[in-house]
């Protein structure tokens, strides 16, 4: 077993880029900064490295780092970005968005919300994104993402990290006119990827292909 997490890290980011997961510099350089064993549990982490899944608590999984890259290449994140994610789960997405919306730009410093429907996992993802540093650039909140509340302000970019049956459209209410929103749609069983741009005229819907994500659970997801 191999336990130098930095090497590895290193070494996956190279395959990401090689098989064409990670397309820019932004992106490229998240990756190489959070470390993704500090959001697995430890009897998993030793595999914090490999491109799959894996288990964070109560069947719950940790998106696999490709996922994670298409999701944040879709999006086009940006420094400076406003981002809600829907499924905290451990942290980590959230914690690779605030690299770039947070950390990469010299002025423009943006910030993460993310909502998570389970107490034990939001507890699980804020231990896990103090311990690692990220917790002034990711808010979490414990509540149902699919019916949210009104925010105050609209988010530029959403992501959705479980599988919904169709678009919430609290979640459209709070996209800004122009922005883009990653959320895979489909059964409970296998999605569509789809990337969502809100336009003033309505909302121009693209795959970027099929996935499989856990459901997506409260009002505007399976039923539960
Ligand atoms: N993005 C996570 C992985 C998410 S797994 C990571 O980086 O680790 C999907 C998560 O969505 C699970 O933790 C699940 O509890 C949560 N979830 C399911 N339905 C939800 C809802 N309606 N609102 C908020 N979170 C939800």
């Amino acid at each position: 077993m191999r336990t130098n997490f930095e090497d590895q890290r290193r070494d996956l980011v190279k395959r990401l880029v090689r098989e064409g997961y990670i397309r820019s510099k932004l992106v490229a350089k998240a990756f190489s900064k959070v470390p993704r064993e500090k959001f697995v549990p430890p009897r998993y982490r030793e595999y914090s490295y490999y491109d799959t899944p894996l288990p964070t608590l109560k069947g719950q999984t940790i998106s696999a780092p490709h996922m994670c890259a298409i999701m944040c290449e879709e999006l086009d994140l940006k420094p400076g970005d406003f981002v809600l994610e829907v499924g905290t789960g451990s942290g980590y997405h959230a914690a690779l968005c605030a690299e770039i919306v947070a950390r990469s730009g010299d002025e423009k410093r943006g910030h993460v919300c993310s909502i998570e429907i389970d107490k034990d996992l939001t507890k699980f993802a804020y231990e896990n994104l103090k311990t690692s540093g990220y917790d002034l650039d990711v808010s979490v909140v414990c509540g149902d993402g699919s019916f949210t509340p009104p925010f105050r302000y609209k988010f530029n970019k959403i992501l959705v990290t479980a599988a919904a049956p169709r678009i919430p459209n609290r979640l459209l209410e709070s996209l800004e006119i122009g922005g883009t929103m990653v959320i895979p749609i489909g059964t409970e069983f296998m999605q569509e990827l789809s990337v969502v741009i809100k336009r003033r005229d309505g909302v121009i819907v693209m795959s970027a292909g099929p996935c499989v994500f856990v459901k997506l659970r409260g009002v505007d997801g399976f039923s539960y």
